[in-house]
């Protein structure tokens, strides 16, 4: 297979490995090769994950590097040839960087956008550049790879017909509580991002509002060598990750199930009195119709409960 050149000057928002090296993309790499500019979060972290793959980044007029980086860790057009190609692109200096890396683009350069880990734009920088390429009129296009979210989803056994992404919650506990008595109800799968110096906090403020029997999948340094994916209730997860300092490093992602989610058969008999009391008076399929209604569970699954419990 030929390898692919890229379209006119365009902003390429490339995803890089969030663990194993070997999920860079060929696709990635390419791009990375061919851009004339690679914006990201930190150059030293991004110098080493483009060393590693062969990406030259430095050039004969270097005022880009560790050392100027936060003296003035912009580029002025003028120094397009011969320059270092990584610029730092991050939340101090993004109002800086924007137009310059737009201006590069409409003069026929290609940038990428990458961040210290996954896909950026993903609880990373870069949501004001793609913002300001489509008020430009300048190309933006995706190369796709690994993020820790969809990561997580794809192993939780949760439902994942309808999720939500929810990021990283506030880091006090007075503004964490009111964030999630604001998602207590939402019947989607939520996906959190947690620090490891917050996570029993986080997971002791989701049991008090969520309630300590909610489904909940933890997913800790995924596609590394010490992956955990443990799937449990919000009250168990607490015991298991205080129980173990290794379970509170590292990075983590959260996924909770939504209100009155179906997860398995234990989950559905918390509706068993309902359930019964709707039998004493009503068909198995009126029940099943009215308690569907009520608990937002799916009727099919209360169906199934409604004749187990008929039996008995
Ligand atoms: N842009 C990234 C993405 O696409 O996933 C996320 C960047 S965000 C600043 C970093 C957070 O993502 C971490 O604190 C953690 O919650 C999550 N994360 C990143 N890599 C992870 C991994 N290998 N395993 C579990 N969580 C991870």
């Amino acid at each position: 297979m030929s390898t692919p050149t890229l379209m006119p000057a365009c902003l390429y928002i490339v995803a890089t490995p969030i663990g194993n090296l070997s999920d860079m993309t060929p696709h990635a790499i390419d791009t990375l090769k061919q851009v004339a500019i690679i914006a990201c979060e930190d150059t030293r972290t991004s110098g080493r994950l483009l060393a590693h793959f062969g990406i030259d980044t430095k050039g004969s007029k270097n005022n880009n590097d560790d050392e100027t980086v936060g003296k003035d860790d912009s580029i002025t057009p003028d120094n397009k040839k011969g320059h270092n190609k990584l610029w730092a692109y991050h939340e101090h200096n993004s109002a800086i960087q924007t137009p310059k890396i737009i201006e590069m683009i409409q003069e026929g350069h290609s940038v990428a956008l990458i961040s210290d880990a996954g896909t950026p734009l993903v609880s990373d920088p870069g949501y004001q550049l793609v913002q300001a390429a489509h008020a430009a009129g300048v190309a933006v296009s995706p190369i796709v790879g690994a993020s820790a979210a969809i990561a997580a989803l794809s192993v939780a056994g949760l439902p994942s017909d309808r999720f939500s992404f929810i990021g990283f919650l506030n880091a006090k506990t007075h503004g964490r509580q009111k964030q999630l008595t604001a998602l207590k109800t939402r019947p989607e799968t939520l996906i959190f991002y947690e620090a490891p110096h917050r996570i029993v906090a986080s997971l002791k403020d989701m049991a008090e509002v969520f309630g300590t029997n909610r489904g909940v999948t933890f997913c800790r340094e995924l596609t590394k060598t010490f992956e955990t994916v443990h799937k449990s209730t919000l009250g168990a997860l607490i015991e298991f990750v205080q129980a173990d300092d290794n379970q509170q490093r590292g990075e983590m992602v959260v996924v909770v199930a939504g209100d009155n989610a179906v997860q398995d058969d234990d989950d559905i008999s918390i509706h068993d009195a309902l359930l019964q009391r709707l039998l004493i008076d009503l068909s198995v399929k009126k029940a099943a119709a009215l308690a569907a209604d009520i608990t937002g569970v799916k009727k099919n699954a209360l169906y199934q409960r409604l004749l187990e419990l008929q039996a008995e």
